[in-house]
C-alpha cells in the first residue's frame, strides 16, 4: 500500500499569510520601490524639460521641498524645489497637469501587478518552502511547533501492491476471524440488514514477530480500504491533553475516510491499567480516557474498524477490553511445523533458491522461531549465497543461518587449546549420547565444536521430528539428564569440571523448577500452582506464590530432581564409556560431525 501525504493545512492559514504580507508590503516594501523606480534630476533638466513640453504630471511638496513630475512616456523624475516665481506659468504653458495627488505610479497594470500579485506570489512561496523545510525537519513525527495536536496517522491507501492474505503465511485461525471484516467492509448492507454489528475493536495479541501488523494490513489490503496506521507510543506527549487531541484527530480523519481501518500498534503504551494513584501519569490516563470515549462515541456500522495489537495484554485496562470496545480479541500464536514451513516458503519466494531446498527440515531445525526469525533466517541464508559467490541459497545456507540466528556466527579466530578442544569434544558427545540412549528424546542432528560469537564453545543440535505440543513427565526428565550429559562426561573422563556447562545449568534448573511449580509433576504438591507466569508473551517471567516455607520444600526438590538426572546420565555415559572415547575422538578430529555419523558410530 502506499503511504500518503497527511491533510493539507486549511485555506485559513495562507489567508492570513497573504494578508500579513500584503500590509508589510504596502507599509514598507513599495514606497521603497517607487523610491527606486523615481530618477532624480537637477532643476537644469526639469526646465529644459518644461521647455520641451514634455511634462505630463507635476506635484509639489513644499514639505520636504521637491517636485515629483512625470514625463509623456510615464517615467517619474524628482527635483529639488528652489525658488521659482515663474514656475507655475512656466509648467502651465507646458501643458502640465497639477492633480495635487501624489505621483505613484503611471501604468495601472503595472501598479496591480507590483502591489498585489507579486507580493502574495513571493510570500505564498516563501510560505510553502518553509513549512515544506518543518514538516521535513519532524520527519513526520511529532514536532513541537508544528502538528501539535495532530495525530500524523501514516495513512496508506488501496493499491495493487498492498499485502494480501496470501503474504501472511500460516496463522490460519486468526485469518479466518478477519476474514469476516474484510467481508463486513465489502458489503456492510447485508450485515445491517439483518441487525448484526461488527464488534468496533479487534484485538491481535501475541508473541512479537508473529505478524500481527503484517495481519492488519493485509485486513486493510483485501478489503481495499484506507489504513490509518499509529503506534501506541505516539500518542504520548510531553504536555499533559496533547495525546487525548491526537486521539481526537485521528477518530476525526479516520470517520471522514469510513470506510476504513485504523491499526493501533503496542497499544498497551497507552491502554496500561489506570492505577487509581493519585498524580500517577496524567497524560496517559487522559489518552486512554479520549480513546474510550471515542470507542463509544462513534456509533455502530458506521464502517470505522479499529484493529490494535500488543503482547502484553493482561496489562491492558478492562475498560478497554469490555465489549463495545475491544470486543473480539485474536491470538496470533507462534507458528507450528506446518506454519513454519508455509512462512519459509513465502519469504524463499522472494530469493533464488536451489531446487532441492528442504523447507520441512529447516522449519523443525528451527522450532519455536517466530515469522520474523524466519524472515530473517531465509534472508541471512542469501547473504551468505552473496558472500560465497553463488547464484542460488542452498540448504546449507539455510541451515547455517539457522544457526547464526540460535548460538551467532562462527569465531573464526577463536583459538581452544588442544586439551579445551578435547573437553568440548567430550562435553557434546557427552550430551548426544546421553539423549540417544534415553526414549523419547529428539534425535542428533549435528555436534559440532566451533566457537560462536554468542559464547557457545559448541553445541549439540537436536530436531524433534514432528510437532510437539505436550510433554510428558519422563520426557522432561530426559532433557533434564541431556543436559547434565556435558557435565557427567567431564567429570568421568577428566575427573574435574569446567565453566562449560553453565548455559546446561541454567536450562536444567529452569526446567526442573517448571516441573515442580507449574506443571505439578511432584507428587509432594500434587496439583497446586506455586508459580505464576507474567508476560506470556515476552520470555514468560514467574514468580512464586507460596510461603517461605514451602519456597525452602521447592528448592530442595529441585537439586533432588536435577541430582537424580546427573546420577542417570553419569550412569548412561559409564556404561557407553567406549562409544564415548570413539565419537568424542571422531569429532575432535573433524569438528563438525552429522547425527547420521553419529548414529554410525554408536550403532557400530
Ligand atoms: P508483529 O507486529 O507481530 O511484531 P510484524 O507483523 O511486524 O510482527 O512482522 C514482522 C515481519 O516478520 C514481517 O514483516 C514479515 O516479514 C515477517 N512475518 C511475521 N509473520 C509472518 C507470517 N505469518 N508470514 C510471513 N511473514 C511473516
Amino acid at each position: 500500500m502506499n503511504e500518503v501525504k497527511k491533510p493539507k493545512k486549511p485555506l485559513i492559514y495562507y489567508y492570513c499569510i497573504v494578508a500579513v504580507c500584503l500590509l508589510f508590503f504596502n507599509a514598507l516594501a513599495m514606497p521603497w520601490l517607487l523610491e527606486y523606480r523615481t530618477r532624480t534630476v537637477d532643476y537644469n533638466t526639469f526646465i529644459s524639460m518644461t521647455d520641451e513640453k514634455n511634462i505630463d504630471q507635476v506635484s509639489i511638496s513644499s514639505q520636504d521641498n521637491t517636485i515629483t513630475f512625470t514625463d509623456k512616456e510615464g517615467n517619474i523624475y524628482k527635483t529639488a524645489m528652489v525658488e521659482d516665481q515663474e514656475l507655475t506659468q512656466r509648467l502651465y504653458k507646458a501643458g502640465a497637469s497639477f492633480s495635487g495627488k501624489e505621483i505613484r505610479q503611471t501604468s495601472p497594470l503595472l501598479s496591480f501587478l507590483l502591489t498585489w500579485v507579486l507580493p502574495v506570489l513571493i510570500f505564498v512561496g516563501i510560505g510553502q518552502y518553509m513549512s515544506k523545510k518543518m514538516m521535513e525537519k519532524a520527519g513526520g513525527k511529532n514536532s513541537m511547533m508544528f502538528g501539535m495536536g495532530k495525530s500524523n496517522a501514516k495513512v496508506y491507501v488501496k493499491s495493487s501492491k498492498g499485502i494480501k492474505f496470501d503474504d501472511v503465511a500460516g496463522e490460519d485461525e486468526a485469518k479466518e476471524n478477519l476474514a469476516e471484516i474484510v467481508e463486513y467492509l465489502h458489503d456492510p448492507k447485508r450485515y445491517k440488514e439483518i441487525g448484526a454489528s461488527m464488534p468496533k475493536g479487534i484485538l491481535l495479541v501475541g508473541p512479537p514477530g508473529t505478524g500481527k501488523t503484517m495481519l492488519a494490513k493485509a485486513v486493510a489490503g483485501e478489503a481495499e480500504v484506507p489504513f490509518f496506521s499509529m503506534s501506541g507510543s505516539e500518542f504520548v506527549e510531553m504536555f499533559v491533553g496533547m495525546g487525548a487531541s491526537k486521539v481526537r484527530d485521528l477518530f476525526k480523519q479516520a470517520k471522514e475516510k469510513a470506510p476504513c481501518i485504523v491499526f493501533i500498534d503496542e497499544i498497551d503504551a497507552i491502554g496500561k491499567k489506570r492505577d487509581g494513584q493519585i498524580g500517577g501519569n496524567d497524560e496517559r490516563e487522559q489518552t486512554l480516557n479520549q480513546l474510550l470515549t471515542e470507542m463509544d462515541g462513534f456509533e455502530e456500522n458506521n464502517g470505522v474498524i479499529i484493529l490494535a495489537a500488543t503482547n502484553r495484554p493482561e496489562s491492558l485496562d478492562p475498560a478497554l477490553l469490555r465489549p463495545g470496545r475491544f470486543d473480539r480479541r485474536v491470538p496470533v500464536e507462534l507458528p507450528d511445523l506446518k506454519g513454519r514451513e508455509a512462512i519459509l516458503k513465502v519469504h524463499a519466494k522472494k530469493i533464488k533458491v536451489a531446487d532441492n531446498v528442504d523447507y520441512n527440515k529447516i522449519a523443525r531445525m528451527a522450532s519455536g522461531a517466530s515469522g520474523a526469525e524466519l524472515a530473517n533466517i531465509v534472508n541471512e541464508g542469501a547473504l551468505r549465497a552473496v558472500r560465497e559467490h553463488r547464484a542460488f541459497v542452498t540448504q546449507s545456507d539455510l541451515e547455517e543461518s539457522i544457526e547464526v540466528v540460535i548460538a551467532g556466527y562462527q569465531k573464526k579466530n577463536a583459538i581452544l587449546t588442544d586439551k579445551e578442544k578435547l573437553i568440548v569434544s567430550y562435553h557434546e558427545v557427552g550430551h548426544a549420547l546421553v539423549a540417544a540412549r534415553q526414549t523419547n528424546s529428539a534425535p542428533v542432528q549435528k555436534i559440532t565444536i566451533v566457537p560462536r560469537t554468542s559464547g557457545a564453545l559448541g553445541y549439540t543440535m537436536q530436531v524433534d521430528e514432528g510437532n510437539h505440543y505436550l510433554m510428558s513427565k519422563e520426557e522432561m526428565e530426559n532433557k533434564i539428564a541431556t543436559y547434565t550429559g556435558g557435565r557427567a562426561a567431564e567429570e568421568i573422563v577428566f575427573g574435574s569440571v569446567t565453566t562449560g556447562a553453565s548455559n546446561d545449568i541454567e536450562q536444567a534448573t529452569k526446567l526442573a523448577r517448571a516441573m515442580i511449580t507449574r506443571y505439578g509433576m511432584c507428587s509432594d504438591f500434587d496439583m497446586v500452582a506455586l508459580e505464576v507466569q507474567t508476560n506470556q508473551y515476552l520470555g514468560g517471567d514467574a514468580s512464586l506464590a507460596c510461603s517461605a516455607e514451602t519456597q525452602k520444600i521447592i528448592d530442595e526438590k529441585v537439586v533432588e530432581l536435577v541430582r537424580r538426572q546427573h546420577e542417570k546420565a553419569a550412569q548412561i555415559l559409564l556404561e557407553n564409556r567406549e562409544k564415548l572415547d570413539e565419537i568424542s575422538q571422531y569429532l575432535y578430529q573433524r569438528e563438525t560431525i552429522t547425527g547420521e555419523e553419529f548414529m554410525k558410530i554408536l550403532n557400530s
